[in-house]
């Protein structure tokens, strides 16, 4: 499948690809749609930022626009799973979007908010409804969603579902639909347990894996700044106010982390907001509706914001302290670089974080330093990286005040060209 006239999908929906541009399925779409809009069960794995949501919101939308019919109070036919809020919010958008100019009715369903407008919503029919886990499964306990009549399945970013420990809910929901069913599993990764999850939940699904180093991850311009803690947020403001047009994501370990990062921008005189956990969610999506304005320059998140949040033209995402778990580093970069943009991201390494960095560069399987971050477990002095840190004189930092020394992007082409973007003057 190289385009989407091909699909023949109802005209409506044709008529909304065209609106928002798009032209050419990403990988995952061109592998999966075809034989999703044949009724097959799928399981596709692909990084964030590559097209999912399309990938199964189009064969849903399809299969119901074409017949057109009315829905039956509180029992709808199309149920899409996410582990968080904001990607819940965000596909429900999307549906609206692709689904726009056809009449199918959509309920979104998620915790930390009132449930009387979601009832509503219920209440009026459905055909596609939109949830994170845990409301549904109190909405479903209290009578407001059945199940019975659901004819398709999608479960986004399953592997994310299972690490927030999602497992027991969603096995309780899935022991309430109806045995004859579509099922479309998107993950960005396939470990063993989801694996055996889907072996357990699909028929014969069909298995797509879109390989990390797929285009998307290549546009983006990926860079190490050794830096100690304390010269973090200086680093941080020079990069984010040598272009003021820039549009920065700034990934924290905590969410005191995050809060203090956004704080200090702030008194700095940069726009900058923290979402996370703790803020209430129209806090939290007044800071994603901010950022996405442009009202702010600088959105500080941690992890969990980490997935799913899908605004078009971030140019920067700032790793100020390395991930734990070397999978989300994927996820975080991925909020860079998508739908075709180019996109930076810079991760400050402390002397401390050696060990992550390790840890990112054996998941990815790349050098991110130009093969200078020996496993910490071996490394003697003499094998020290010879980068410089903002406490340490290396050899090249001598006479410099920060640790960025210029270099550090896994790209090659993108090094010669912009050699160091964000270096201090030689003083
Ligand atoms: P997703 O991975 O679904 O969050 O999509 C990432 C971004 O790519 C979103 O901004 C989509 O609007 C955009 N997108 C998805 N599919 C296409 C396509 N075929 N052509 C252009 N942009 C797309």
């Amino acid at each position: 499948m190289k385009t989407f006239n091909e699909l023949n999908l109802v005209a409506p929906v044709q008529r909304a690809l065209a609106n928002a541009n798009y032209s050419v399925p990403t990988p995952i779409q061109a592998q999966t749609i075809p034989d999703a809009l044949q009724g097959r069960d799928i399981l596709g794995s692909a990084q964030t930022g590559t097209g999912k949501t399309a990938a199964f919101a189009l064969p849903v939308l399809n299969r119901l626009g074409q017949r057109n019919e009315k829905v039956e109070r509180n029992r709808p036919l199309a149920l899409v799973l996410a582990p968080t809020r904001e990607l819940a919010i965000q596909i429900e958008r999307s549906f609206a979007t692709y689904g726009k100019g056809l009449r199918l009715r959509q309920a979104l369903v998620y915790g930390g908010v009132s449930q009387v407008r979601q009832v509503r919503m219920l209440d009026r029919g459905a055909h596609i409804v939109v949830a994170t886990p845990g409301r549904l499964l109190d909405l479903m306990n209290q009578g407001f969603i059945d199940l019975s009549r659901l004819e398709i399945l999608v479960l986004d970013e399953v592997d994310r579902m299972l690490d927030m420990g999602f497992l027991p809910d969603l096995k309780r929901i899935i022991s309430h639909l109806p045995a004859r069913r579509q099922s479309l599993f998107f993950s960005a990764t396939l470990p063993p347990k989801i694996v055996e999850l889907a072996d357990g939940l699909l028929r014969n699904p069909v298995r797509v894996n879109i390989a990390p180093e797929s285009p998307c991850v290549e546009r983006i311009d990926q860079q190490i700044v050794f830096v100690e803690r304390s010269g973090k947020m200086n680093l941080l403001r020079e990069i984010v106010q040598k272009d003021p047009a820039s549009r920065v994501m700034v990934f924290t370990r905590t969410k005191r982390g995050a809060n203090a990062v956004a704080q200090q921008l702030e008194r700095g005189g940069v726009r900058a907001v923290a979402i996370h956990g703790d803020k209430s969610q129209h806090a939290r999506q007044k800071a994603l509706a901010a950022f996405g304005r442009n009202h702010v320059q600088v959105l500080v998140a941690t992890d969990v914001a980490s997935r799913g949040i899908d605004i078009d033209g971030v140019s920067h995402v700032v790793n100020y302290d390395l991930p734990v778990d070397p999978e989300c580093y994927v996820h975080r970069i991925g909020r860079t670089g998508r739908a075709g943009d180019e996109g930076t991201a810079v991760s400050f390494c402390s002397e401390a974080e050696r060990r992550e960095l390790y840890a990112i560069e054996r998941f990815i399987g790349q050098s991110l330093t130009g093969g200078q971050t020996p496993p910490p477990s071996v490394r003697s002095s003499s094998q020290r990286p010879r980068r410089s840190y903002s406490r340490a004189a290396g050899p090249r930092g001598a006479g410099r005040r920060s640790g960025y020394s210029g270099g550090g992007s896994s790209n090659p082409s993108k090094r010669k060209r912009r050699p160091g973007k964000y270096a201090r003057q030689r003083g």
